[in-house]
């Protein structure tokens, strides 16, 4: 699971203030050492967790008591916010000329998935309307062109190839010509990676920067790599100038590192994030979002994002007022998993349903087939009960009669029920109210 480790590591530090009135100085000096030890395996950089800590700290004992709000909530929301601020605070769009074409040059060590994003950025860009044409660039490793050609079939977007005889700029220079001719919105450029960072690519980088003048340089990183990606960032950024990266194979058990480090230590955003090797599988970086999946709150926004593109726009909106507002019912946990089935692959979104944070791969079976449990329930529940789930809380007898008609047992229902009130907290705290919520006990 995506920074589960991170996650695991800074609930230790809340879980040290469970009980305590209010923070001080004394009371968050464990936490703290908690937080830090959490950032460091993650592979967050050593100067950027000292100053993460230290503005941690400075602001926990600063902010004093707030009515409501349990010293342990006040951590973390203060942790969230450093998070997004360490992130880059708001999401950073792609910069488009005002003339046509926009020119996005691609550059990155080989195995990074640069040849995989320079087809899913064409992709993501036509989704919005744009006209996209592909420049095969990496003359250096087999193979690449024929994949990037093939790639470019495979969405529509035409593809420049010009074998890997001739030097990257002189690629470049046909290349625009041709989306010149095409008069295309935007040409995007793949080009040549190395195993590691030398001369050679660098100048080679450069000749292609020069004929190409592009809008964008974006860095592909590997996220598996940790503090490594960020230090690449800043490497190429002082050697050939570029205006922000692409964080490839979040998906993956990556420890967070790349993602949290980036920004601060190069000094360049991350403008957008690979989570899969599906092409519809790039999205842009949002640091909100980013920190409340650190947080292992699940990821509403991203969520609900997703399910907009299976469900009715109307329905999408209310279900994200549902969630603002914690009235989230059976009928939208009905809609929820059900789009969840349609958008195919549960295991993409698991970690973003909130309470499903901590499932593991080898679970996520057993998690499809909760879904069908689930519905089942829902199923045989009355009109009245889907939207309030409160009368089944509250009513042995209601859940007794939803079991047998769904035939499962009584336990299972109970548990739906706490599972969608559980829902409701997670859901609301994501949301900011961090004035904490208590399930509701079922009564008999
Ligand atoms: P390049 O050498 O940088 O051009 O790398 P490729 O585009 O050929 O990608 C290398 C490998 O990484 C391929 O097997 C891709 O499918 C895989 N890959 C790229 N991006 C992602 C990602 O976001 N998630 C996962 N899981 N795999 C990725």
């Amino acid at each position: 699971e995506m920074f589960g480790q991170l996650t695991s590591g800074l609930e230790t530090a809340w879980n040290k203030l469970k009980g305590e009135e209010v923070l001080t100085k004394e009371n968050i000096l464990e936490p703290m050492k908690d937080i830090r030890r959490a950032l460091l395996e993650a592979d967050v950089s050593l100067p950027v967790v000292r100053r993460f800590v230290q503005s941690v700290s400075d602001q926990a004992v600063g902010t004093g008591l707030i009515r409501g709000v349990k010293p342990d909530q006040q951590l973390v929301k203060i942790v969230r916010d450093e998070l997004v601020q360490l992130m880059g605070g708001e999401v950073s769009e792609l910069v488009f000329a005002k003339s046509k074409p926009t020119v996005i040059l691609l550059a990155g060590l080989q195995g990074v998935g640069k040849t995989t994003v320079s087809a899913k950025l064409a992709l993501y860009l036509k989704k919005q309307g744009k006209s996209c044409m592909l420049i095969a660039g990496d003359v250096y490793r087999p193979a690449a062109i024929d994949q990037l050609v093939i790639l470019g079939e495979q969405v529509g977007v035409p593809v420049y190839a010009a074998g890997n005889a001739i030097k990257p700029a002189e690629i470049a220079k046909q290349g625009l010509q041709e989306a010149k001719k095409k008069n295309v919105d935007v040409v995007i450029m793949d080009t040549a990676g190395r195993l590691q960072i030398d001369k050679t690519l660098m100048d080679e980088l450069k000749d292609v920067k020069r004929v190409l003048n592009p809008t964008e340089v974006l860095l592909v990183v590997d996220a598996m790599t940790g503090q490594e990606a960020a230090a690449l960032v800043t490497t190429f950024n002082v050697e050939i100038g570029i205006t922000g990266a692409i964080l490839t194979k979040l998906d993956g058990d990556s420890r967070g590192g790349a993602a949290l480090s980036v920004k601060e230590v190069s000094g360049k955003p991350i403008k957008l994030v690979g989570r899969g090797e599906r092409m519809e599988d790039l999205e842009p970086f949002y640091p909100d979002r980013m920190a409340g999946r650190v947080l292992g709150m699940g990821d509403v926004l991203s969520f609900v994002e997703k399910a907009q593109e299976v469900m009715q726009q109307e329905d999408a909106e209310d279900l994200q007022k549902k969630i603002m507002s914690a009235k989230f019912d059976f009928n939208d946990f009905l809609k929820q998993t059900r789009a969840v089935s349609r958008m195919g692959s549960m295991s993409r979104v698991i970690g973003m349903i909130p309470g499903m944070g901590k499932v593991t791969p080898a679970q996520i079976r057993e998690a499809e087939k909760n879904t069908k449990l689930m519905e089942s329930m829902i199923e045989v529940m009355t009109p009245e009960e889907r939207e309030k789930p409160e009368l089944l809380a509250e009513s042995q007898v209601r859940r007794k009669r939803v079991a047998q008609d769904s035939g499962k047992t009584e336990q299972q229902v109970s548990q739906l029920v706490a599972q969608l009130f559980q829902m409701r907290v997670r859901m609301k705290n994501l949301m900011g109210v961090m004035e904490g919520g208590s399930l509701p006990s079922l009564s008999n």
